[in-house]
């Protein structure tokens, strides 16, 4: 499939990497399940689910590399630091690393993303000539996260809430770790899948005309389900709407009260 190039000063840069390979192909089975999960968390946390952000893409990306390991809320603020000191992401290439890592000093490893950021920033604007991802909109969902994916410091969940979560609206599933342990739990993906490869996996057992906002909702339940009932260290299987369903739910139900 050809790669629309809207900007000019990118028609000048290598092409991009073409797409990864497919994932397996999952069983009719394993696709039953998925969507019988989707299902039930869709009538749990109420699909669809509201957007929590609207950031231009470039934003979302700040936003999300941000956010690796650390409370919404304090990647949250960091964000908010980050805009009001710079209004114009341009600007946080002629700062002092420093001065960055004092702004977003809230977050988890201030010291690698500081230095990350303005590298990411700095990779955005020499490939595509111009500090803006909005480009994006016109390419396939796998060949804007391949490009994301050629930055250093760019992986695969944070290339799919960048297509996802700003206002791009594009159909990918980004997977975090609680979406990734339920997975995990419920015999979606084997244990020894880590969160990067899974991400092909779990979009390949559901529906591939799926919407963004119906990637957006299976992400959203999954990792709401992580986070409300099935914990890191105690999952409350015993109110679990998936307990019927899940391998996992007799090992780690918490052990009954002696007698
Ligand atoms: S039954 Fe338990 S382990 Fe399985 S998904 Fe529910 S909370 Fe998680």
């Amino acid at each position: 499939m050809p790669i629309p190039s809207p900007q000019k000063s990118f028609l000048d840069a290598p092409p991009p990497r073409r797409s990864r390979a497919a994932a397996p192909s999952p069983s009719p089975d394993l696709r039953e399940k998925a969507l019988l999960v989707h299902r039930r968390l869709c009538a749990v946390y109420d699909c669809p689910i509201p957007y929590f952000h609207s950031l231009d893409p470039l934003s979302e990306l700040i936003s999300s590399l941000l956010s690796h390991r650390t409370r919404n809320a304090d990647s949250g603020r960091a964000f908010k630091a980050l805009r009001a000191r710079f209004p114009d992401w341009a600007e946080v290439l002629e700062a002092p690393v420093s001065e960055i890592e004092a702004l977003i000093a809230g977050v988890t490893w201030p010291e690698l993303k500081a230095p990350r950021i303005r590298a990411v920033l700095l990779a955005v604007r020499e490939r595509v000539g111009a500090l803006s991802l909005d480009f994006l909109a016109e390419w396939p969902v796998e060949e804007a996260r391949t490009w994301l994916q050629a930055i250093p410091g760019i992986g695969p969940k944070t290339s799919a809430a960048v297509l996802s979560f700003s206002t791009l609206r594009m159909p990918a599933l980004p997977v975090d770790s609680h979406h990734h342990r339920v997975a995990q739990r419920l015999g979606l993906i084997p244990r020894s899948v880590d969160v990067g490869p899974s991400h092909p996996i779990l979009r390949a057992q559901l529906p591939a005309d799926w919407s963004a906002q119906q990637l957006y909702d299976n992400h959203e339940v999954l990792m709401l389900h992580g986070q409300d009932t099935c914990r890191h260290a105690r999952p409350a299987c015993g109110r679990c709407p998936l307990a019927d369903i899940c391998p996992s739910a007799s090992a780690t139900r918490p052990a009954s009260p002696a007698p």
